[in-house]
């Protein structure tokens, strides 16, 4: 029998397929089959790599082709589906297969094969069996609820939905009804539910886990150990794990038997990956959901521009929930604090004093929101005018003063803060502006006997101790809470009902053109962390107080009602008549280098290499807003077109001719940036 020969692909940068012998000997009991990992040689050093084709011959030259040495032959081959989607993903974000397709592979599978493996196999027997408890206790849906659900379940084919609802009016509770009723229709059906950060995770866990007592539940999300991700990784595979929850990253899950994927907070700049394969876990899901022809929920109280957009071509499907979902748990109230005439003290204001001071009265508890950790984010010598820059960054570096460190939050360096201004020796350095610290520190000079728990990176560096602190919130055990975005998704506290914005006002004025749909979403889930229960009798209604110097904005008049499509039409109607997304494509291309000049010139010389511009428009090279980062120059070039197809077509044409470039100096190419 004449001998076969596969097409593989391996984790490295170059963009292409290599072709091995299959020699009959080394799968005794398998023919090769696309999908199938082999372990092959890869110059002196052995490698895991994917099958993507098998062929009668080879047009490499016999001399130089080599043999697989070995079957990953316990695995099921990875499906074609999954392999389409992989492919797609690296010509879209334009990255080689390889890079796309190895690394969601875990890593055990790819550095010692076997051994790792049949232990993970061990692990996943024993643990087989879920034990089961009685029946899980389900509310009753409500009307729309029930109507969102029907429509999910019964859907024809590929179905996008948007679901559309202010936190808490019971979005989850759709997931989990709509798992129900799509497992339940098939044996070896599975879910896969998106959520943007690790730390929302363990509560949608708990749900679902609670919910579901029968099924096999698995994560996958960054935090995992190697083993559990192996593990989890291969209930995914073999079908045993019917439900997947998970992070950007489980949109790459090898689920063979996908029939919903939900995408909670579809809106949440998280989903997209910001190196390396810089893809948008959301457009990934609704493509995968296109290519399987099952329905797909995208999530959210303040929808995409996207997405909205999509929903308006009747592209996407409009579902809505209008109020929450607990009885009697009605919105807070939003108000406006101007504090462009009022003294502050340490940055509140005596409205947000007042007011906090009615909670702690009543045993309430209040959070404070602030988007800045540290004490305060520049030192300054009000003498000569000395500020604390780093000397690495174009950027201020953040007084921490419980070290009294001086912290680069971009680069990481530091240094302990001067005595004296290293210029002038004047002995009094200002702090300016407020961190999380300071406001800590004005609230126990102002309120001496309240609990006063703070959350940001800083605070919850060590592992557990997020979940500490929101168990200490759960249990009544703080009555003050300050914290960063960390705090503003997703976390239910009961007892809140009060809620304190300061300074989001940099936001408006922000170059970035996303900034106000970002700063209104998040005001939006902030304010969602009050009023989540019944409002006790005798008790506080629950407030939303923002403290800003614009409170005529169109974005903060938009918050008062709570409803975003006030807002949307504005916001994309400006899109629009600047040719920008959803109504544009963009393609982002960065350079880094010792100077910025070098960056520029390679910027430069690249767009006059481009062979076929396609109507695409090639923007002047500039430097990047963020121009020095741990001493490296950037520059960008942003490149725009109406259609998208044409930005494929170029950047297709393009960037083969951009690899082949020797260059010191180092480039990113990022399709549908988040930030230009
Ligand atoms: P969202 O995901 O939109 O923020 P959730 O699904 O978490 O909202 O629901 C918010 C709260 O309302 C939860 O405590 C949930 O248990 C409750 N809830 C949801 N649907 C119902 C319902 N139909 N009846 C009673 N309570 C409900
Ligand atoms: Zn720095
Ligand atoms: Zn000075």
């Amino acid at each position: 029998m004449s001998c076969l020969f596969v097409q593989v692909v391996l984790d490295t940068p170059l963009d292409f397929c290599f072709d091995y012998r299959y020699p009959a000997g080394v799968a005794s009991v398998q023919t090769p089959q696309v999908g199938q990992l082999v372990v092959v040689p890869f110059g002196r050093r052995t490698e895991v790599g994917l099958v993507v084709d098998v062929k009668e011959d080879s047009d490499v030259e016999e001399s130089r082709l080599r043999d697989v040495i070995a079957v990953l032959s316990d695995i099921p081959p990875l499906n074609a589906e999954w392999i389409a989607l992989c492919r797609f993903a690296a010509g879209y974000y334009q990255r080689p297969l390889g890079e796309v397709a190895l690394p969601s592979i875990p890593k055990k599978i790819r550095a010692n094969g076997q051994k790792a493996l049949e232990r993970a196999w061990k692990m996943l027997d024993k643990a087989d069996v879920p034990v089961s408890v009685e029946n899980p206790v389900k509310p009753q849906l409500h009307p729309a609820q029930q109507q969102a659900v029907e429509a999910i379940v019964h859907s024809d084919g590929f179905s996008p939905y948007v679901l559309y609802g202010v936190t808490g009016s019971g979005k989850t509770e759709i997931y989990l009804h709509a798992i129900e009723g799509l497992l339940r229709q098939k044996a070896d059906a599975q879910a896969l539910v998106m959520v943007p950060e690790i730390n929302l995770t363990p509560q949608l866990e708990k749900s679902v886990r609670d919910r579901f007592p029968n099924e096999r539940i698995v994560t996958l999300h960054s935090r995992l150990t190697e083993a559990e991700r192996l593990r989890n990784w291969l209930a995914i595979l073999t079908g045993r794990a019917r439900i997947i929850l998970g992070t950007r990253m489980a949109v790459l899950a090898p689920a063979p038997g996908l029939c919903l994927i939900v995408v909670d907070e579809e809106h949440d700049p998280s989903y997209k990956q910001q190196e390396g394969l810089r893809y948008s876990a959301r457009d990934l899901a609704v493509w995968r959901a296109r290519q399987l022809g099952i329905p797909v929920v995208l999530g959210s109280a303040t929808p995409s521009l996207e997405s909205w957009q999509h929903m308006l071509t009747g592209h996407y499907t409009r579902l809505e929930l209008k109020e929450r979902a607990v009885r009697d748990a009605v919105l807070p109230l939003i108000r406006l604090v101007d504090i462009s005439r009022q003294p502050l003290n340490g940055g509140l204001s005596g409205e947000l004093l007042q007011a906090m001071r009615q909670r702690l009265e009543k045993g309430e508890q209040s959070l404070l929101f602030l988007n800045r950790r540290g004490y305060a984010p520049v030192m300054m010598c009000e003498a000569c005018g000395w500020v604390s820059a780093c000397d690495r960054c174009s950027a201020y570096m953040v007084y921490h003063k419980a070290h009294r460190l001086l912290r680069c939050h971009h680069c990481g360096c530091e240094r302990i803060l001067p005595r004296t201004c290293p210029d002038c020796g004047n002995a009094d350095l200002q702090a300016l502006g407020h961190g999380t610290q300071r406001i800590e520190e004005t609230l126990a000079g102002s309120f001496p006997d309240a609990r006063i728990l703070r959350i940001d990176a800083d605070s919850t560096s060590r592992k557990g101790s997020l979940q500490q602190a929101l168990d200490t919130i759960h249990h009544g055990q703080a009555d003050i809470i300050v914290g960063t975005q960390m705090i503003a998704k997703g976390h239910d506290f009961r007892n809140l009902t009060l809620v304190g914005v300061i300074n989001p006002d940099t936001a408006l004025f922000s170059q970035d053109y996303r900034a106000s749909e970002r700063l209104f979403s998040l005001l939006m889930q902030v304010a969602g962390r009050a009023g989540r229960s019944t409002h006790k009798p005798g008790g506080n209604a629950s407030e939303v107080l923002i403290q800003t110097r614009y409170p005529v904005h169109p974005l903060y008049q938009a918050t008062l009602s709570h409803r975003y499509e006030h807002y949307v039409s504005e916001l994309l109607a400006e899109r629009k008549s600047a040719g920008l997304p959803p109504f544009g494509y963009q393609a982002l291309l960065t350079a880094e280098a010792r100077s910025i000049d070098k960056a520029l010139a390679f910027l430069s010389e690249a767009v006059e290499s481009i062979p076929d511009r396609y109507g695409v428009m090639v923007n002047e090279p500039i430097p990047m807003a963020m121009m020095r980062i741990a001493n490296m120059e950037r520059a960008q070039l942003l490149l725009e077109s109406a259609s998208r197809l044409a930005l494929q077509r170029m950047l297709k044409a393009w960037l083969p001719v951009l690899r082949g470039k020797k260059s010191a100096v180092r480039w990113q190419i990022e399709v549908d940036p988040m930030t230009i």
